[in-house]
């Protein structure tokens, strides 16, 4: 089968969160089955040109978007670990996305963002004719690629390149939505008709991951958790009805961690390699973190955060718990940018406990990889978390995951058992300070039993969420489309 896959930022060449990641690994692994793909995205100014091997193509698609064509330059690059005839196109606009940011800057979003997603959303199907890629399957992620799927299913219904072609959206979090004012419905170039409650109309809105859900062949999400959370009111943030409907279409595929970025043993990241056979280097990884952070070198155990600094991961619980924490026999270690409120509430935790709490209020994927292997325990209290990655990277670096049991932390972690010795974390269930404090002292306990916590980490490492097996499902999911 032919793929076009369409995701707004990728690794290696554009990165805010986990999408990025997803879409940098699981194309490859699909192309890797034997299916050709070809993976849009749009280039970004912070792409780095040379060291991802981007060339220009010498080819443009014209892109109708708020009334005008549009020039889409189109750039190509290697589709790095995929073999030959999978590539990777990526769409230039200096109107659109030569910016410092990918959706903004310190002012916020960036005001046209409507514009600059309606325009990549239609780019990725005009650049695959300019590049003469007939796909079989388009896959959009997130709100920034909805609007391509009323635009297939419509704008490109009788178009022979596009016949016979099927449609999946995945919805990596569906907090974010992409709402804009009506009058967007212009810039989109599609009919009025379409403002419609069972189209892409959400409360006097127009929401472009409605766009993808309605118009999809089918919807998944990255979790079998979240698949069934956002039918509910609790996490469905206004289109559980829209999903409910939709449910025989709306399946749960939890993510996979790439082990080629992510693995101790060979994470070149990191101040000294380490595995489950040989486990010395993990105390070189912690005396070096505890130095990044300018922290006392010791043997107390550290918890790590690496994270957005936003509500949904969690930090409304860290803000009314970290002071307790950082009371507790530990080193706190955070690495994250995002809301003010979170940054003020973290800086002034170390500036009360300099000597326990350590703050990075910077994106630095080396020292995300840092903490991953210096830290004992890995904090993921979010509220909602429709897969999540870090849980997943920190069960391979022997760095116990304590998780606020939703979504993709629910499915990745098993709640660690004390009679048993079964589990690979510590889980709560009330999103509530005293549930989080709770679950911290758990892990702490067992950190002081040393032979408990040793085979705890040999557990948690031999978990295996490799790409392979979630590619296999979104390939089986590509073939019924296919043949139906
Ligand atoms: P989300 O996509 O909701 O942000 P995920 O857990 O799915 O959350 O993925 C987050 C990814 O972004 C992980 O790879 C994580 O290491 C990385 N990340 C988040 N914040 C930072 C940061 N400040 N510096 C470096 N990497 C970060």
């Amino acid at each position: 089968m032919r793929i076009l896959y369409a995701s707004p930022e990728v690794v290696p060449f554009s990165k805010t969160g986990g999408l990025a990641d997803v879409a940098g690994s699981l194309p490859v692994e699909i192309a890797r089955a034997g299916h050709q793909v070809v993976v849009a995205a749009p280039l970004h100014q912070t792409v780095d040109r040379a060291g991802s091997g981007v060339a220009a193509s010498g080819k443009t698609a014209l892109v109708p978007v708020a009334g005008r064509m549009e020039p889409a330059e189109i750039f190509e690059a290697p589709l790095a670990g995929a073999p030959a005839g999978s590539y990777v196109v990526l769409i230039g606009s200096p109107r659109y996305f030569d910016r410092k940011g990918i959706y903004g800057d310190a002012g916020g979003d960036y005001p046209d963002n409507a514009e600059r997603f309606a325009f990549f959303s239609r780019a990725v199907l005009e650049a695959a004719k300019a590049v003469g890629f007939r796909p079989d399957i388009v896959h959009g992620n997130d709100w920034q690629t909805g609007p391509a799927f009323p635009h297939l299913k419509r704008t490109y219904a009788f178009d022979p390149f596009f016949s016979g072609v099927r449609a999946v959206f995945t919805i990596h979090n569906i907090g974010y939505q992409g709402l804009f004012d009506p009058g967007t419905m212009e810039t989109l170039m599609l009919p009025w008709e379409l403002y419609h409650y069972q189209a892409l109309e959400f409360w006097g809105k127009v929401s472009f991951l409605k766009a993808g859900i309605v118009f999809a062949d089918a919807v998944t999400t990255v979790s079998p958790r979240y698949a069934r959370e956002i039918r509910t009111e609790e996490f469905g943030c206004g289109l559980q009805g829209v999903l409910e409907e939709k449910r025989d279409r709306v399946f749960g595929f939890l993510n996979g961690a790439d082990y080629t970025k992510w693995d101790p043993a060979t994470d070149r990241l990191i101040a000294k390699n380490y595995s489950a056979a040989n486990m010395s280097g993990k105390a070189g990884c912690k005396a070096d973190l505890q130095a990044a952070f300018g922290l006392p070198v010791s043997d107390v155990p550290v918890i790590g955060m690496v994270s957005r600094l936003a509500d949904h991961k969690g930090f409304g619980l860290i803000a009314d718990a970290g002071a307790k924490i950082a009371s507790l026999r530990c080193q706190l270690v955070v690495l994250g940018i995002g809301d003010r409120k979170y940054r003020d509430c973290l800086s002034a935790l170390k500036d009360k406990r300099p000597d326990q709490v350590g703050l990075s209020l910077t994106f630095d994927d080396a020292l995300a990889h840092k903490i991953e292997a210096g830290s004992d325990v890995f904090l993921m209290p979010s509220r909602y978390e429709p897969c999540g990655l870090n849980q997943m990277y920190s069960l391979r670096y022997g760095t116990i995951p304590i998780v606020h049991a939703v979504g993709g932390l629910d499915d990745a972690v098993e709640d660690y058992d004390p009679k048993t010795g079964n589990g690979t974390g510590f889980k709560f269930g009330e999103y509530a300070p005293d549930a989080l404090i709770g679950a911290v002292k758990r892990a702490l306990n067992v950190y002081r039993n040393k032979t408990a916590w040793e085979a705890l980490v040999k557990r948690a490492m031999a978990c295996d969420f490799s790409w392979t097996a979630s590619a296999r499902k979104y390939v089986e999911l590509y073939e019924r489309l296919h043949k139906a």
